[in-house]
């Protein structure tokens, strides 16, 4: 097994200072101190203060069993099957309290053939805790009480380097958890730090395993791609570890084998890039339209085929969109609300096409042209010839501008729009 050697790095010689952490945080180490437990700022929040970022949430570790933590606060609720959790509330923020975790194999926890961890609910001690822990630049421990850092694999040498590596073996930790191969990709992509070659190595290989994890923890894992502010080289690495297969295997297959795949390519691409853009400016995306985007090849594709065997052009596309839902959704499930959207951003690919009389003044006040015309923009911007249409559009907007309430109410009222920061539905690893 792993050796963990604690190395404890006193205030002096680090970064990481109180201010840069939420009082929130703060106050549940503190509660949990006064009461004779050790709690631990833990994960992304002490890697990204090293580095200067703004952590996304602040997580902490303890040897207070979750029954305990959750006792100690009012404001707490238990979550969690496979490994119990304890989420405290304050106001909007949440910080998540765990216990530390254990490595062993026998007693509470249980694997599938392929070796995927089913159950792991041991505790442990903190030196376990680190050990199952997926990167070692996840893996330091910032004590509140006199702000040390506690390393015990060598994270902080990998975080000088900005190095992404596996603790352990990395072929079996992503047989345990197959979801660290994309968790690897995000972290360099928006770490700008390299992923060792024995952490890399396995995950081509390996990549298939996306297949064994539940549609609803996919959406939560990719949208957090897709919401990085990396999302187009991202995409590219998606492709090059053969794992963007296994999550889109109908949309890969075209991109590797239509005649059109050029085209399809690059669309993507210019709609990843809208989305990175957006995200830079603070602007919501919603994941309703990112979706429409990577399964357009697939309904195009479809689309065509299916006009091509005489089916007319807008039940053609109605089935082609429902078709590439309803195959998408066995890998990756996508919300009901955010695939009737998409049905509606390809619908309207039709409708927009129709330029004469009254029907563009009605088309401009729909909740979804704002979207649909964003995505002929897209057609336009990754090559398809669509006779001036998107600039038509254009025009037609300035010379009939919307009075500026109604366009504000459809911006706020819809619901289905995403800020940047995602929060995910399900408990963490
Ligand atoms: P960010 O919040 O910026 O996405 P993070 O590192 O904090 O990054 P979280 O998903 O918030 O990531 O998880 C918190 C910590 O829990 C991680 O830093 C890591 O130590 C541990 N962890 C999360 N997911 C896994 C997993 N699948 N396998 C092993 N450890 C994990
Ligand atoms: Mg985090």
């Amino acid at each position: 097994m792993l050796d963990a050697t604690r190395t404890i790095i006193p205030r002096k010689q680090h970064s990481v200072s109180r201010n840069l952490i939420s009082p929130s945080a703060l106050k549940v180490m503190h509660r949990l101190h006064s009461k004779g437990y050790e709690a631990f700022l833990v994960g992304g929040a002490v890697r990204d203060i090293l580095l200067g970022l703004h952590p996304k949430d602040f997580d902490i570790a303890t040897n207070a069993h979750p029954e305990e933590v959750h006792a100690l606060f009012k404001n707490s609720r238990l979550i969690g099957r496979r490994f119990k959790l304890v989420h405290i509330l304050f106001g909007r923020e949440m910080i998540e309290v765990a216990t530390f975790r254990g490595q062993a194999v026998d007693q509470g926890s249980k694997q599938s053939d392929s070796g995927m961890l089913l159950r792991d609910n041991v505790y442990g001690t903190i030196e376990e805790d680190a050990i199952r822990r997926d990167f070692t630049v996840n893996a330091l421990y910032y004590n509140a009480q006199d702000f040390c850092i506690h390393d015990f694999l060598g994270s902080l040498a990998d975080i000088k380097t900005r190095t992404i590596r596996m603790i352990g073996d990395p072929e079996t930790r992503y047989r345990e958890d197959p979801v660290r191969m994309l968790r690897a990709l995000r972290f360099s992509a928006k770490l700008n730090f390299d992923i060792s070659s024995e952490t890399s190595g396995p995950i081509y290989e390996l990549a298939y395993l996306l297949g064994n994890i539940a549609p609803a923890r996919l959406f939560d894992e990719v949208l957090k791609l897709l919401l990085s502010g990396h999302a187009v080289s991202l995409f590219h690495d998606l492709l090059r570890y053969n794992l963007f297969t296994s999550l889109f295997p109908h949309v890969a297959n075209t991109l590797q084998n239509d005649a059109q795949a050029k085209f399809y390519h690059s669309f993507i691409e210019c709609g990843l890039e809208n989305t990175d853009s957006r995200i830079l400016a603070n602007k919501p995306v919603t994941p309703a339209f990112l979706y429409a985007t990577l399964l357009w090849p697939e309904v195009n594709r479809v689309w065509q085929q299916l006009q091509s065997e005489g089916i007319a052009e807008f039940p053609a596309l109605q089935q082609a969109g429902q078709m590439a839902v309803q195959s998408q959704i066995q890998h990756i499930s996508i919300p009901k609300r955010f695939s009737l959207m998409m049905k509606e951003i390809w619908e309207y690919q039709i409708r927009l096409k129709k330029t004469q009389g009254r029907r563009p003044q009605l088309l401009v006040q729909q909740p979804r042209f704002r979207a649909a015309y964003d995505f002929l923009l897209l057609r336009e911007q990754a090559g398809e010839q669509l006779d001036g249409l998107g600039k038509w559009w254009t025009q037609f907007q300035i010379e009939h501008p919307a009075p500026s309430h109604a366009s504000k109410k459809h911006y706020n009222k819809d619901s289905s729009r995403t800020k940047p920061k995602h929060r995910p539905k399900h408990p963490k690893q």
